[in-house]
């Protein structure tokens, strides 16, 4: 089978060389890809907004199989475009893609399901949002509607905090807003495939998203994550499946959009259990070059399972019993302007370690690699703790050469933490 995948970043380098490994592939296409990509698949330049472009290009090139690595097209309903061209696809269709492009969808799923969530109100206006303000006491989370790559959300400490966020909000024209009780506790990613209807779990990651050691400086797209979670303990993860996962792909269902994909659930792990702080429609990225790290079947073969509506009776994927744990290595600069076009060099050392290297913001230049991103290689390791697997992951980091980049050095600390206990 021809397979087109779609995306540029880790994630997609990570679901490359896992397609790469499956015995159904003919033929790899990826668009946009990057050099790691590239040592895997047969890149091309697609803008990913035009579909018609890709539905062109599945055509010429007999793809049979689309996935879509990034949130964007599916937000865009590319799902739907593809499917209703006779084509397979990895990702939901427009509507259940609103989970992660509309908070207020989500919001409203879950007060209509019961759904364990923040307590919350959607503001329509400036005003409006800073009278509701006062239902809620602090820290409180503003949260701008629709996809923000993660700059949208801020957690106040004050009131003047909450009250600028809310005028940076609604200084554009036609926003939308929720404004949502600050939850307490620690943050688990839950992983979940669907096919609407039979839901298999699919590992647990723990990300980090600020920019410097300790979890201080401003958000990023994620420095770093390990798989899996313990903290989310497998009664944990049952109760996140039972009460917010099942109940909203039922929803779905019922709603006439059944969700087929993964659903990566951002839980809150509060005193009162599991509590959905958000939705993706898609893999993390870094958790996706964990997960693959471990993840030990088909994934091909999986992805088309899900597409055509295969899951009922399958037995869960199986992952290794190890830690794998990633190191994301930034350009400087980053989350701000990343100063680019830096060398890359020491790949080939770092994998020698046994470590894996993805590549993010790669660009080839002539015979010399070039970060050409924020977000440059995601270097990932395993070992037989959390704390073996950040070991093996910066003896890796230490081997590559790339003096405009940086990293966090203390990936998975928590973890590292409970087992120096
Ligand atoms: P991303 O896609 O990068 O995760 P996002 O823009 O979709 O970001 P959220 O995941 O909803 O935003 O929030 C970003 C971060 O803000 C969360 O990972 C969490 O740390 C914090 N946060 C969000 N909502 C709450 C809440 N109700 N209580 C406490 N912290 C929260």
């Amino acid at each position: 089978m021809n397979v087109l995948l779609l995306g540029s970043g880790g994630r997609e380098h990570a679901l490359a060389w896992k397609l790469a490994q499956s015995p159904l592939l003919t033929r790899l296409y990826a668009a946009p890809g990057n050099p790691g990509i590239a040592q895997h698949a047969e890149t091309a330049e697609l803008a990913l907004s035009d579909h018609r472009a890709v539905i062109d290009f599945c055509i010429r090139h007999s793809i049979q199989f689309v996935v879509i690595g990034p949130e964007a097209p599916l937000v865009e309903g590319l799902g739907d475009n593809l499917r209703t061209m006779g084509i397979g696809v990895f990702g939901p269709n427009k509507l259940p893609a609103q989970l992660e492009g509309s908070k207020g969808f989500t919001k409203d799923l879950c007060a209509r399901e019961n759904i364990p969530t923040a307590g919350y109100v959607r503001v329509e206006s400036r005003d409006g949002a800073l009278a509701s303000l006062e239902d809620f006491g602090l820290p409180v989370v503003i949260k701008a509607d629709g996809l923000a790559a993660g700059k949208g959300v801020t957690v106040a400490t004050t009131r003047d905090e909450a009250e600028e966020a809310i005028q940076a909000i609604f200084a554009v024209n036609g926003a939308s807003a929720v404004i949502e009780e600050f939850l307490e506790g620690e943050e688990a990613s839950l992983f979940v495939l669907t096919d609407g209807t039979t839901l298999l779990p699919f590992g647990s990651a723990q990300d980090h998203k600020r920019v410097g050691d300790g979890d201080t400086g401003p958000n990023t797209g994620g420095m770093g994550a390990y798989s899996p979670a313990r903290v989310l303990t497998p009664a944990l993860e049952q109760r996140a499946i039972d009460e917010i996962v099942r109940p909203t792909v039922e929803a779905l269902a019922r709603m006439g959009s059944p969700y087929s994909g993964v659903l990566y659930a951002g839980l809150m792990l509060t005193a009162d259990g599991p509590k959905l702080i958000e939705y993706n429609a898609r893999f993390g990225d870094p958790e996706c070059q964990v997960l693959m790290l471990r993840f030990e079947g088909d994934l091909l073969e999986l992805m088309i399972a899900i597409a055509k509506g295969e899951l009922a009776g399958r037995a869960d994927p199986e992952f290794s019993a190890d830690t794998a744990l990633t190191v994301v290595m930034a350009a400087k600069g980053y989350p701000g302007t990343p100063e680019t076009g830096g060398t890359i060099a020491g790949i080939d050392a770092a994998e020698a370690t046994g470590a894996k290297v993805f590549h993010a913001g790669t660009r080839s230049d002539g015979d010399s690699l070039v970060a050409s991103g924020g977000r440059v290689l995601a270097v990932t390791a395993r070992g037989s703790s959390v704390s073996e697997a950040q070991a093996a992951a910066y003896r890796a980091v230490d081997a590559i050469d790339f003096p405009s980049g940086f990293c966090r050095r203390d990936i998975g600390w928590r973890e590292v933490a409970r087992e120096d206990d």
